[in-house]
């Protein structure tokens, strides 16, 4: 069976080409390397022992995603990761978000419409619940007014997806990330942030390496245990097996209806005070932090209900966040050529 996978050389679209080979998927990697390099493909085979078909395609030509499936006429499932991600970026430049993360979105689906049954796993973000009224968050929580254009692609991208699939063959679900970190154990894959890291593991672990003087801490004044921001900490290999799950439960037509939701969290929060010392133990490295102001944008808590996931999806996170911890800085030595 071949999978489609989008952004299949980023972050976490890596990791699920991994889970995907390693269960007997054939894959097709679609990226424009925009925020990823072509020898993530080479730390792909030296996990599974295979590459993954390769179309260094740009989603947004559509006459390239016609191309593209008529190169691989047997494609109905497709796992689309490929967008733009950084919040700041979105707010300076909205129209780049606008045409990446919806034209891709919008050229996929037209494909796909043309067939009899297909499947569609879409990366949507717990971004959509905004500062959510109740922890742990579950899926019927109201969805909040964007608080960023690249926060509302995601919700117009579910929306895109619920009004397609009423009149359409496609059946799709939509995973609500929650936190991703960390790395592949053997340390072939991982996350690659450009420039300075938006996301608060991969500063710690460059802060860890010497490459940033200190660890900004965004405020130390919310209602919350220790002062600091919560958030659920996900291993992307766990995130990458729910993916995996997704796109079986479609082909095997488990679903119970054409679209749905679930959230995809360990239902654990976590304090950055909590993260820096657990860095600390697992790394036997000091981190150096210093409290800032809090960042315009950010909530003060975020955690999932897994309850959903757990039992309709039969899906479970499985690593403890030590073990994420402990992937995040064994793959930042490694890139720095120092393990
Ligand atoms: P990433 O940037 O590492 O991966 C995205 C990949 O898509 C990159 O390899 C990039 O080169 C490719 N890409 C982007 N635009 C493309 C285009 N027009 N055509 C072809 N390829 C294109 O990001 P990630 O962290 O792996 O995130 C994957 C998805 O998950 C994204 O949709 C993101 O919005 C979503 N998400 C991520 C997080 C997170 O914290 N990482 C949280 C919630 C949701």
């Amino acid at each position: 069976m071949k999978i489609l996978v989008t952004g299949g050389l980023g972050f976490i679209g890596s990791h699920t080409v991994v889970e995907l080979q390693s269960k007997g998927f054939d894959v097709v990697v679609v990226d424009n390397l925009s925020n990823s390099s072509p020898e993530v493909l080479k730390g792909i085979e030296n996990i599974t022992g295979k590459q993954p078909f390769f179309e260094n395609i740009d989603l947004r030509d559509k006459s390239a995603v016609q191309n593209l499936f008529k190169k691989y006429s047997d494609i109905n499932s497709v796992i689309h990761f490929a967008a733009s991600k950084a919040v700041g970026e979105s707010v300076e430049n909205p129209l780049l978000y606008y045409e990446n993360n919806i034209s891709t979105l919008v050229y996929l689906l037209q494909e796909l419409q043309a067939k009899k049954e297909a499947h569609f796993i879409f990366s949507s973000s717990c971004t959509v619940y905004g500062q959510a009224e109740t922890m742990p968050i579950t899926e019927d929580a109201p969805v909040q007014l964007a608080m960023s254009p690249y926060g509302n692609t995601k919700q117009i991208g579910e929306e895109i997806i619920s009004d397609v699939v009423k009149v359409t063959g496609i059946h799709s679900i939509l995973l609500r990330y929650f936190n991703p970190i960390g790395a592949h154990p053997s340390a072939e894959i991982g996350e690659l942030p450009i420039g300075v890291p938006q996301n608060l593991v991969p500063f710690i672990t460059q802060t860890a390496m010497g490459l940033r003087k200190e660890l900004s801490v965004f405020g130390n004044d919310y209602p919350t245990p220790d002062g600091t921001a919560i958030r659920d900490y996900i291993h992307v290999v766990d995130l990458a097996k729910a993916h995996v799950v997704a796109v079986q439960r479609l082909i095997g037509k488990n679903n119970l209806s054409k679209v749905e939701t679930f959230n995809v969290g360990t239902g654990k929060g976590s304090s950055v005070l909590e993260m820096i010392t657990a860095f600390e133990k697992v790394s036997g490295q000091k981190l150096p932090y210093r409290i800032v102001d809090r960042r315009g944008g950010d909530v003060m808590e975020a955690y999932a209900n897994t309850a959903k996931a757990n039992s309709v999806l039969g899906w479970n996170a499985e690593s403890s966040l030590e073990e994420a911890l402990a992937s995040a800085w064994k793959w930042e030595q490694k890139i720095r050529n120092k393990a």
